[in-house]
């Protein structure tokens, strides 16, 4: 491996401080721990370097979510209560003060990117939980809390005026959250693929949607059938994705890195392999160069089946460093 690259993971021991209770919930602690324990003893550890984050504060949340939200989330754990709306939706004390802690993860990510001489030579991903993507700007839904890519692309715009801002999630799951955030917005591209909605969680993501008003035409939903694998996916990335990044030049990427459309991680019919995940690495790796001096900052979204999400996450981190298979 010859590369002058390096790989930073922006994470905080206190994420495995937001408690989902234990038992079934499948968002626990441990998948960070897995995460960091591989980078650490694994085959990127020789590349890899720590950051601690920060917390987002009040007017970067509201980038995206009404302060009643925030006094809202913040009352219910206060007052003790251990979840909000839906039992998916997990809380203990700690939960408001870590959920703004992981919002400020990418926050971070974009500072590191921007302050990066080295020009597409600093890759950032962010090993964070609660995840964010399902997170309306009212309500928590499927685990998350606060929107963190939402947060991390407003952010890049306001803070360093990058205003043409692609959101790519790979999560098997449709970020119905950052749809909501971009559908009506002339700037951001919102592109997603994931299990089709007939058959997954959260029932949204249809091919129609295309965006409204000035968002029109900034949406790109890519479902795929249950069973669908790497073929489908790669397919997708140099066919359609591909053609609207060359049409929409993006000024920087923000993507939701979700690892749960592997095959055995069992909260999704997808069957990707973990390999799949550094061909994806890959293809991030030209198009940020190719389009936005390697502006990309990845944040961490689902992936529930512990070892093969270490794998993926490794795999996704290789493919970004090594863009040669
Ligand atoms: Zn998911």
């Amino acid at each position: 491996m010859t590369t002058k690259k390096r790989i930073t993971v922006i994470t905080d021991p206190k994420y495995q401080l937001h408690d989902t209770g234990g038992g079934e919930h499948p968002e626990v602690p441990e998948r960070l721990q897995v995460i960091a324990d591989r980078l650490a003893g694994g085959k990127l550890a020789a590349f890899v370097d720590m950051a601690l984050p920060r917390p987002a504060t009040r007017s970067e949340l509201m980038a995206f979510h009404p302060e009643s939200w925030l006094f809202r989330f913040e009352e219910s754990v206060l007052s003790g209560r251990t979840f909000i709306d839906h039992p998916d939706n997990q809380i203990g004390f700690e939960s408001y003060d870590i959920a703004t802690l992981s919002a400020g993860a990418g926050l971070c990510g974009v500072d590191l990117i921007e302050q990066d001489d080295g020009h597409g030579q600093n890759i950032v991903f962010c090993s964070t939980r609660p995840p964010g993507h399902h997170a309306e700007p009212t309500r928590p839904f499927g685990f998350c809390f606060f929107n963190n890519c939402v947060i991390a692309a407003r952010y890049w715009q306001q803070r360093y005026g990058r205003r043409h801002i692609c959101v790519l999630d790979f999560d098997a799951h449709h970020g119905n959250g950052i749809q909501t955030a971009f559908d009506e917005d002339g700037e951001v591209l919102y592109i997603s693929i994931h299990e089709h909605p007939s058959f997954s969680y959260p029932g949204t993501g249809w091919a129609e949607e295309h965006g409204l008003g000035p968002g029109k035409g900034k949406i790109l939903n890519i479902p795929l059938a249950p069973g669908s694998g790497d073929n489908q996916v790669i397919d997708a990335f140099d066919g359609p994705v591909r053609s609207l990044l060359e049409q929409f030049q993006p000024e920087a990427f923000v993507v939701a890195a979700g690892f749960d459309a592997h095959r055995l991680d069992d909260m999704s019919g997808l069957a990707y392999s973990s390999e799949l995940y550094a061909e994806i690495g890959r293809r991030l790796f030209a198009w940020s160069n190719q389009f936005c001096s390697g502006r990309l900052v990845s944040i961490l979204e689902g992936g529930y089946h512990l070892p093969i999400l270490a794998d993926c996450v490794e795999n996704y981190l290789s493919g970004l460093l090594n863009p040669e298979p």
